[in-house]
């Protein structure tokens, strides 16, 4: 496991010496100590990002040159894959065989984005037909730059490689911060492009605190735009920084996201997705459909069911076989949820089942996965991101009063629908105000589509082609293409 800050091409220890503790959450044991990063590092990394843009040519690269690392990471990761996702459970809590998703997905987005690389070799310029045939004009597309990236902890490895692989393959350099709670994998991915030979100062990775570390990275002149991926209060943060030095902005932040049943829906398969919805990362994630809005006809016995079901999620430490549910991530985490439970059941809400540390576990912040009923419209349980495995159930009567709840929120994340009935799923995907739809499921998410918020959770869109536009100027170049004379002053 490494300690050191990985800037210009070489493993560094923080000028002001600081380090932080990782913390296994499964056992509450310190595992490590990182390296914090202050003002400092963060200066000398933006700074090799701006020299490899700037002289050493990474962006006049061809896209082909650019997929070719991009592609090498990929392979380094893959080849590096069960000891990676076992380092991800050590650190983050999540079971073993969805880290191992995960490092396969991070994987897959640096094969994706090296093949849109190429693509923009074959795409360079756009002929644009003007009014006036004196002139000719192109538009072209250009990296923006310098990008400092800042990612949360609920998917450590995955959201390096969604800020990294389209910045990388536009034709960027870049200098990511990962959160301090779970900073292992990223060291790692540094590793494995200095394995591959990226030149140096393309990727800069820095630990440490987001109130030092993240805010030098947001604060800094040499830096053209900033990715963040995290909570509503400090992507506010991030978008005030940008607007003060005009930075590029992208944000993904939290949600709310609403999930209908309709009463044609098969019970048992509506269970999985709701459950998969909610307790897939212990709840940690930010398109969770945590308010589930089920029709009245069946709501009592779904609602048993799924009671039935979470009562039987296996909890326990994320390496050990057929574990469903690990520790949340930090002591805060657990702390907030656990409050927000306690905040919810004085609201006026039932605990229809969990919500309490599972017996037989003195250590570790682990918790029962939570249903909750009867929760308050205006309560915090219904109206906050609890990000934790906790999920409020709620019946409705109609078509129009699900979709008014549905989108009856500040959150436009995610939403989701099932019934069997395609064209009311379509109408209602349709109605939804919301940046992502699932029909007939919860959570899948795929590299190739578009991915982000409406309202508060977010700007821009990450994943498939629009990922890539994050990263990407437009420049038009106009020509005079005659022998005349302007004649305007000089006649
Ligand atoms: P957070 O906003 O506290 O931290 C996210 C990152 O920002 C961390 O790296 C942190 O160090 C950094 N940071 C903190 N203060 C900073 C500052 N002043 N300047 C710059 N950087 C700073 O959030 P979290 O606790 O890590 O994550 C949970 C939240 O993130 C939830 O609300 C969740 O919905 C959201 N989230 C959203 C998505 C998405 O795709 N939309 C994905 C994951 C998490």
């Amino acid at each position: 496991m490494r300690n050191e800050l990985y800037i210009d091409g070489r493993w560094v220890k923080p000028v002001r010496g600081g380090s932080t503790e990782v913390i296994n959450p499964a056992t509450e044991e310190v595992i490590q100590t990182i390296a914090a990063a202050t003002e400092e590092d963060v200066d000398l990394a933006v700074k090799a990002a701006r020299r490899a843009f700037d002289k050493d040519g990474w962006p006049k690269l061809s896209g082909a040159q650019r997929a070719t690392y991009l592609r090498s990471i990929a392979d380094g990761i893959r080849a590096r894959q069960a000891e990676i996702a076992r380092l991800e459970v050590l650190d983050n809590g999540k079971p073993f065989p969805e880290a191992d998703w995960d490092v396969a997905d991070a994987a897959g987005c640096f094969d994706f984005y090296a093949g849109l690389a190429e693509q923009l070799d074959s795409n360079p310029e756009e002929g644009i037909a003007l009014a006036d045939d004196r002139f000719t004009s192109k538009a072209v597309r250009e990296p923006i730059g310098v990008a400092g990236a800042i990612i949360p902890w609920n998917y450590p490895l995955l959201m390096a490689a969604w800020k990294v692989a389209p910045a990388l393959a536009a034709g960027c350099t870049i200098v990511l911060k990962p959160a301090e709670q779970t900073s292992l994998t990223a060291l790692e991915l540094a590793a494995i492009a200095d394995d591959v030979g990226l030149p140096a100062g393309v990727l800069n990775i820095l630990t440490g605190a987001g109130s030092v570390a993240g805010q030098a990275i947001i604060d800094h002149k040499g830096v053209d735009k900033l990715a963040f991926t995290g909570s509503g209060p400090i992507g506010s943060k991030i978008m005030a920084a940008a607007a003060r030095d005009i930075k590029r902005v992208s944000l993904e932040l939290g949600g709310k996201s609403p999930f209908v049943v309709f009463e044609d829906a098969d019970i048992d398969e509506a269970v999985e997705w709701i459950m998969f919805g909610i307790f897939w990362n212990q709840g940690q994630v930010c398109s969770a459909t945590s308010r589930v809005l089920v029709h009245e006809e069946i709501y009592q016995r779904l609602l048993a069911r799924l009671v039935e079901e979470t009562n039987k999620i296996t909890i326990g430490n994320g390496l050990d076989d057929g574990v469903l549910l690990g520790p949340l991530v930090s002591k805060r985490q657990y702390e907030q949820v656990l409050a927000a439970i306690e905040g919810a059941r004085k609201a006026g809400a039932t605990v229809a089942c969990g919500g309490t540390r599972p017996e037989g576990f003195d250590k570790g912040y682990y918790l029962r996965p939570a249903v909750l009923v009867d929760v308050p419209l205006d309560s915090d349980a219904w109206v906050e991101e609890i990000f934790g495995p906790v999920v409020c159930v709620r019946p409705f009567r109609t078509e129009e009063e699900a979709i008014e709840l549905a989108n009856d929120s500040r959150f436009g994340l995610a939403a989701a629908v099932m019934s069997k009935d395609d064209v009311r799923a379509e109408r209602v995907a349709a109605a939804f105000r919301a940046g992502i739809v699932w029909i007939n499921c919860s959570q899948p998410t795929f590299t190739e589509a578009p991915w982000g918020g409406y309202k508060e959770s977010g700007i821009g869109r990450e994943l498939g082609r629009w990922g890539l536009e994050n990263y990407l100027e437009t420049k038009q170049i106009t020509k005079y293409i005659t022998d005349k004379p302007w004649g305007w002053y000089i006649k």
